[in-house]
């Protein structure tokens, strides 16, 4: 399936630019983008998976991870093949990397807008996710799934690279309720010969959708070696509490994976390291993940420190939210951050 891609414009030079993302690729007639999925055809820029899913699934929202948002829910969760970068660490190359790795041959079941929201409902999911591989390349696909989600009463939330645009972030910010961005380091250098792009403009995005009020979730996966000196963990978490020291940001353990096997996994002794120093810098929700750790996945409330949502076992297995539906202590009454009903 495929559909225009009207987050583009003609260029004088007869070139077509690209403006969901900051690649800002410029394309002449039968060139693809570098996320593999938007393509000029016709003088037109094609977005060519419209309504193809390449990976569905039921999740627990603490999956994503979110943690102050709907916890305990589902969120049904959709995406396509294609990405706008090409992380050696990759978690979902398979996908992510498709078309780039398969002379642009596309995979996916049709799943136009109508259909994701209506099996969210029927699996009682609360919101939609938009995940797996980034979604601002599907983004005409998610706007319109977004919207009509919304007219059902269901959340939606942005799992991404934080590439966006700000025209992007500008159309998104009505019907996306939730972000989970990665900060994946903070380090240009990292940025380019590890992923394919530039630090800038995550940070750009990053500041841009919480300007417009959408509620932001960081994520870095520590890299033994390559992201996780104390000096450059500190500046992300002092990036962070400069925007918000209520942002959650959650410190995940790398495992080997795709073209980066030659790393070892990250130690505890690392996540705990991160999670000090992010206290330290004043953030007051901080959380490792993709290991178990009870005491370092729950959360606290800021004002009496009581623990006022229990996480244990595998990422969202057992979730125990003690906050009232307005995101209330049950102790101290304060009102913790986030988006709860
Ligand atoms: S979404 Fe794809 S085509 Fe558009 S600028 Fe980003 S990488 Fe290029």
């Amino acid at each position: 399936m495929s559909e225009a891609a009207w987050l583009s414009k003609r260029l004088e030079s007869g070139k077509v630019l690209c403006q969901a993302c900051a690649q800002s690729c410029k394309l002449d007639e039968g060139e693809y983008g570098i996320c593999g999925v938007r393509k000029v055809e016709n003088g037109e820029l094609r977005l060519l998976v419209y309504g193809l899913a390449a990976a569905v699934n039921v999740d627990p929202v603490e999956k994503k991870p979110m943690f102050h948002f709907l916890p305990q829910s589902r969120a049904f969760s959709v995406g396509t093949v294609g990405c706008n970068f090409a992380c050696k660490f990759c978690q979902n190359a398979d996908i992510s990397q498709y078309p780039q790795e398969h002379d642009h041959h596309l995979v996916g079941q049709e799943l136009p807008p109508e259909r994701i929201v209506a099996l969210a409902e029927e699996h009682g999911c609360r919101a939609i996710a938009y995940t797996y591989n980034e979604p601002i390349v599907f983004f005409e696909y998610t706007y319109d799934t977004a919207k009509l989600a919304h007219e059902r009463g269901l959340k939606n939330i942005y799992v991404t690279s934080g590439y966006e645009t700000k025209k992007a972030i500008d159309l998104l910010a009505p019907y996306i309720d939730g972000m989970n961005i990665d900060i994946k380091a903070f380090s240009n250098a990292f940025y380019e010969e590890i992923c394919g792009a530039k630090l800038k403009p995550v940070l750009e995005a990053v500041k841009y959708a919480h300007e417009k009020g959408i509620w932001i979730e960081i994520t870095t996966l520590l890299i033994p070696g390559k992201n996780d000196s104390d000096k450059e963990i500190r500046d992300i978490a002092r990036f962070i509490a400069d925007l918000d020291t209520s942002i959650p940001w959650h410190l995940s353990a790398f495992h080997p994976t795709y073209k980066m096997t030659d790393v070892e996994r990250t130690p505890v002794t690392t996540l705990r390291r991160a999670y000090k120093i992010a206290q330290e810098e004043g953030l007051m929700y901080v959380y490792v993940g993709n290991i178990d750790d009870e005491d370092h996945t729950s959360t606290y409330c800021p004002s009496c420190q009581e623990r006022v949502i229990d996480r244990s076992g595998h990422i969202g297995q057992y979730v125990r939210n003690m906050l009232d539906v307005e995101g209330h202590c049950p102790h101290c009454g304060y009102q913790l951050e986030g988006v709860w009903n």
